[in-house]
């Protein structure tokens, strides 16, 4: 059951560009992504030739060389991303697409033509900095500071866990600007990679996700000029708010798309794996359990289908639908991830059945971008 999203919701631009996202996928992505998961990190020509398939810098305007389309496009990239095979491996590299709508949404005209139309070809590469080794729930309390001097702000601290160290070639920074003010003293600035100051610490290696890069950064003066700025001064928690919104809503699909995946390659493995003079979908148990595993899925698809309607009626994503997205369908995609690599047996423990791959990465879904406790916290709150 390939992903059973309400077809009404999408119009014909949007089916051409999964179909053409799809291709992509599978021919320049899932033959490699083995490759990929040994080097820890994914080559530069992937991101090229997604700039030139259309696919990177959706919602960017021809003026800025960039392939349009709205927010459903960047729905369909992230289904097809999060269904794809190679998906569980370079999802956290791949969402990093997103930052452009940042970009065209707080940059200045000049950081837009500076970053954008080489965002779009796959030439910049973004990293969004913002966890730091004391502080990852608690955004206010980050503790990397900017400070003005003359024409420019220096910049000191360390942050960790960051996805993309390895490639990236654009740093977003959350830093503190005005320390005493908490939440409403963060702002953001943008640091190119090889600027003086800007060190590039150690990799990390994860449990799973692995040709997506992650690791450590440490500013020592790094010096970035005033117009490296992002958004408003003091205003970076707006900034990162109107993101964090978008992107519960994307790990929430992501996690569904995953999920289905992850179902649709155990039924077709249960349908052909023999024991006990049948095959194992024979046994009852084997019915029972996917029909729960569909059960679930179903129900997380009507809900995603709910948050886009209300994205189509209002033009922003509800804080609160999205808040429950981001709980509800990472745990949901446990559940399902779980009886999946049971029904494989031993080949579902091996990375080379992708059911292995997609159960260590649905395990970060429930711990970032805003960890499910987290989640819990903000809708208990606005009850
Ligand atoms: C693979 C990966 C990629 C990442 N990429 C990036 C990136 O690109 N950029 C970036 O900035 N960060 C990134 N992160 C960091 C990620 O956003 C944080 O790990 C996440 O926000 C959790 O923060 P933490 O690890 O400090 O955990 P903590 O905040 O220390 O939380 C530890 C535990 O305590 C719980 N907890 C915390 N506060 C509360 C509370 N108030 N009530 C109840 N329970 C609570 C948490 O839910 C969690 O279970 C990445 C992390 C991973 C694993």
């Amino acid at each position: 059951m390939p992903l059973n999203y309400d077809p009404d919701i999408f119009g014909e631009e949007h089916e051409m560009f999964r179909r053409t996202v799809r291709r992509f996928f599978e021919a320049e992505a899932d033959p490699y992504v083995e490759q990929w998961d040994r080097d820890e990190n994914m080559p530069r020509s992937f991101w090229l030739k997604a700039g030139e398939a259309g696919i990177l810098g959706i919602g960017v305007p021809d003026a800025f060389g960039g392939p349009g389309g709205d927010f459903l496009h960047r729905v369909v990239m992230t289904q097809e991303m999060g269904y794809s095979i190679s998906g569980a491996s370079i999802g956290p590299a791949v969402q990093r697409d997103q930052m452009c709508e940042q970009l065209m949404d707080f940059g200045t005209e000049d950081q837009k033509c500076r970053f954008l139309p080489k965002m779009v070809k796959g030439e910049c590469l973004l990293a969004f900095t913002v966890t730091e080794p004391d502080s990852g729930s608690d955004l206010a309390a980050i503790r990397t500071t900017a400070v003005r001097d003359g024409d420019d702000y220096v910049i000191n601290g360390a942050k960790t866990y960051i996805s993309g160290i390895a490639d990236a070639d654009l740093f977003m920074i959350a830093c503190k600007t005005d320390p005493a003010a908490g939440s409403r003293g963060i702002s953001i600035f943008l640091a190119e990679r090889n600027t003086p100051g800007l060190n590039i610490g150690r990799v990390l290696h994860k449990m799973g996700c692995h040709a997506s890069n992650n690791g450590e950064l440490h500013f020592d003066n790094l010096r970035v000029p005033a117009a490296n700025l992002f958004g408003p001064l003091n205003g970076g928690f707006k900034v990162l708010a109107k993101s964090l919104n978008r992107d519960r809503l994307m790990w929430g699909i992501i996690s569904h798309a995953a999920a289905t995946r992850a179902f649709d390659l155990t039924v077709d493995f249960v349908k052909n794996r023999k024991g006990f003079g049948q095959t194992i979908f024979d046994f009852q148990n084997t019915q029972f359990k996917l029909a729960d595993l569909k059960a679930d899925l179903d129900v997380g698809q009507a809900y995603i289908d709910r948050c886009l309607r209300t994205y189509l009626r209002t033009g922003e994503v509800d804080m609160q639908e999205a808040t429950v997205a981001k709980l509800w369908l990472p745990e949901m995609e446990g559940r399902v991830l779980d009886q999946c690599v049971q029904l494989h047996g031993g080949a579902g423990y091996m990375d080379e059945y992708p059911v292995s791959r997609l159960f260590t990465a649905g395990r970060l879904h429930r711990i970032f971008a805003g960890t499910a406790e987290i989640m819990r916290m903000q809708i208990g709150r606005a009850l």
